[in-house]
């Protein structure tokens, strides 16, 4: 019998885990995304690719696939999965654990403003400048749409919700340089980043360029974490799953 892990993905950690999992013996792994992006990066292994219609549908399809471990590697943001997954292994009772890379701290000569929501960043812009350098990613965009700013918004797919009256759209995804966040910044003349706290090393280069040219980053707080176990690292979840489902090699 193999034994089943389930891993809830969309980032590079979820990524790195599956790699980690790939070749171990006894273990049948599948990874799920949301299908946002048009072409995502795939992790090694079984995919699935779209929601499961909330915690209804997700906590059946754990129980029929007899699913022994659910690891929840999505977005600090995506709020909504990480909230039904805990719901659903809790209803079929099946371990879940959370990966959540920790934030960013802010260093000397970072001009931070800690924000709750986008809506609050929305808010808070005026003050702060007239030309924006937004890289919360499609969702949420609607938040700005009424701002008579300009914006440079950079997403991996073109928006599909209406956007500020002045916006330039960049599609790219990282991992970003500093010299070319720093370019970047300076040939448009952005006054004020925009960004949510998602930690990691693949977006770091804007901030470090923002602090190099004293520009100020509004910085979106992450959303609370439901009761549940979590760690900070790819490491972390690979020693959880070796203490609940011992590796074929180890048990005898
Ligand atoms: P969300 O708002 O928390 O989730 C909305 C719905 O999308 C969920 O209820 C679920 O639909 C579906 N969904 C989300 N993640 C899924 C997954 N890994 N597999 C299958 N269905 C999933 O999620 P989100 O913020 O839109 O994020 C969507 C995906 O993009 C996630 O994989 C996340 O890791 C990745 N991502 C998000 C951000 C961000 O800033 N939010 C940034 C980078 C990557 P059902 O209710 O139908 O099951």
């Amino acid at each position: 019998m193999h034994q089943r892990v389930f891993i809830l993905g969309g980032t590079g950690e979820a990524r790195q885990l599956a790699a980690r999992l790939a070749d171990r013996p006894g273990l049948r792994l599948t990874s799920s995304l949301a299908g946002r992006v048009r072409e995502p990066r795939l992790p090694v292994g079984e995919v699935r690719i779209g929601g499961f219609g909330g915690v209804e549908g997700l906590a059946a399809w754990v129980r029929e696939q007899r699913i022994d471990a659910v690891v929840d590697a999505t977005h600090p943001f995506a709020r909504t999965m990480t909230d039904n997954a805990a719901l659903a292994c809790h209803r079929v009772g099946v371990p879940l654990l959370v990966v959540r890379r920790p934030g960013w701290t802010a260093e000397p000569g970072d001009d931070w403003h800690p924000v709750e929501s986008l809506r609050a960043a929305a808010e808070l812009l005026p003050e702060l400048g007239e030309r924006v350098f937004l890289t919360t990613g499609r969702q949420g965009l609607a938040h700005f749409a009424a701002l008579d700013l300009w914006f440079l918004v950079r997403a991996v797919d073109p928006p599909d919700v209406a956007l500020p009256a002045r916006t330039t759209v960049l599609l790219d995804r990282g991992p970003f340089t500093v010299d070319g966040e720093r370019e970047l910044l300076r040939e448009h003349r952005v006054d004020v980043v925009v960004t949510k706290d998602s930690g990691g090393r693949m977006t770091t280069a804007k901030l470090t360029a923002a602090r190099e040219l004293g520009i100020p980053v509004v910085v979106v707080q992450r959303p609370p974490l439901p009761d549940v176990p979590h760690v900070g690292t790819v490491d972390a979840a690979v020693s959880w799953l070796d203490a609940l489902l011992p590796r074929e090699d180890h048990a005898g």
